[in-house]
């Protein structure tokens, strides 16, 4: 577990979550969801208490990726207050607005709507005790970043990057928002994705598609750690599209995985 911060949340949500750990990346496509859902079930897989909220609420991918997408969340009541059931699935409680919403609908929503809406994906879900929270935010830096550091105490992000330089010039400012005074995350590190591709006809080639050490440098540049690189393969975009998720399988990619949530878990 790691220290809160006296600049976050004053009286926190989710008192009963012991770690909140969110996932954040400069750009869209670069995998944050890939990687905070095979984060979450690496997690469950130690045994541990584990949610998983899709913040990504303009581009919802959690339905897909853990392969719910035609679950309805069920309604409580107790007392005044209606809970949200979270969805379970490989371990994992999880809620997201696309079980919400029509998967064709378009997400036109005003700033104050989307961050209600966490808000109350925050409050007024079931989630009971966990050890950890997996939060999947949007990519960039936006109004919901805001509100979910305003509404809990974040124990840290994980900045997932490809290695490119565009990726990395937008990494860099969701990077520098964590560790702004007023905001202060703690960064628990960088995770360079797609970082390189290995055919399997050439096991001992690694071809660096998006650059070499892109992610590294940039952790080094911010003096953060340096959480590991994932390879572009073919089998995590099918888990992904499958919603199987890739750590699952037991494969050299499930290592990847396995191994950042060991890390974040320190
Ligand atoms: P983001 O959440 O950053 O928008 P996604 O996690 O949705 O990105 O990933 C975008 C696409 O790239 C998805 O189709 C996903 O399966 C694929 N993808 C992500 N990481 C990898 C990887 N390491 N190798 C192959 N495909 C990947």
């Amino acid at each position: 577990t790691h220290d809160v911060t006296a600049a976050q949340a004053a009286t926190p949500l989710l008192p009963q979550v012991k770690n909140i750990i969110a996932v954040a990346s400069g750009k869209g496509g670069v995998g944050k969801s890939t990687v905070s859902t095979n984060l979450a079930v690496a997690l469950a897989r130690t045994g541990a208490k584990v949610g998983f909220l899709d913040a990504d609420i303009y581009g919802p991918s959690a339905p897909t990726m853990f392969n719910c997408e035609h679950e309805q969340p069920g309604m409580e009541k107790e007392g005044e207050k209606t809970w949200i059931i979270p969805i379970e699935q490989y371990g994992v409680k999880i809620m997201s607005i696309g079980f919400l919403t029509p998967p064709d609908s378009p997400m036109i929503w005003r700033g104050p709507m989307a961050t209600s809406a966490i808000r109350q994906f925050l409050g007024d879900t079931k989630w009971g005790e966990l050890d950890y929270m997996v939060v999947d935010l949007p990519p960039g830096t936006s109004d919901i970043h805001l509100s979910l550091i305003q509404n809990v105490a974040v124990t840290g992000a994980v900045v997932v990057t490809t290695p490119q330089k565009v990726a990395i010039m937008d990494a860099q400012k969701g990077l520098a928002m964590f560790q702004q005074p007023q905001i202060n995350v703690p960064v628990l590190g960088m995770i360079e994705n797609m970082a390189y591709f290995t055919p399997k006809e050439l096991p001992e080639n690694k071809y660096y598609i998006f650059g070499k050490d892109g992610g590294k440098e940039m952790a080094e540049r911010f003096k953060v750690p340096f959480l590991g690189e994932i390879p572009i393969v073919q089998e995590i975009r099918e888990s992904g599209d499958n919603g199987y998720p890739a750590v699952l399988k037991d494969s050299i990619t499930s290592e990847a995985f396995d191994q950042l949530a060991k890390e974040v878990a320190r």
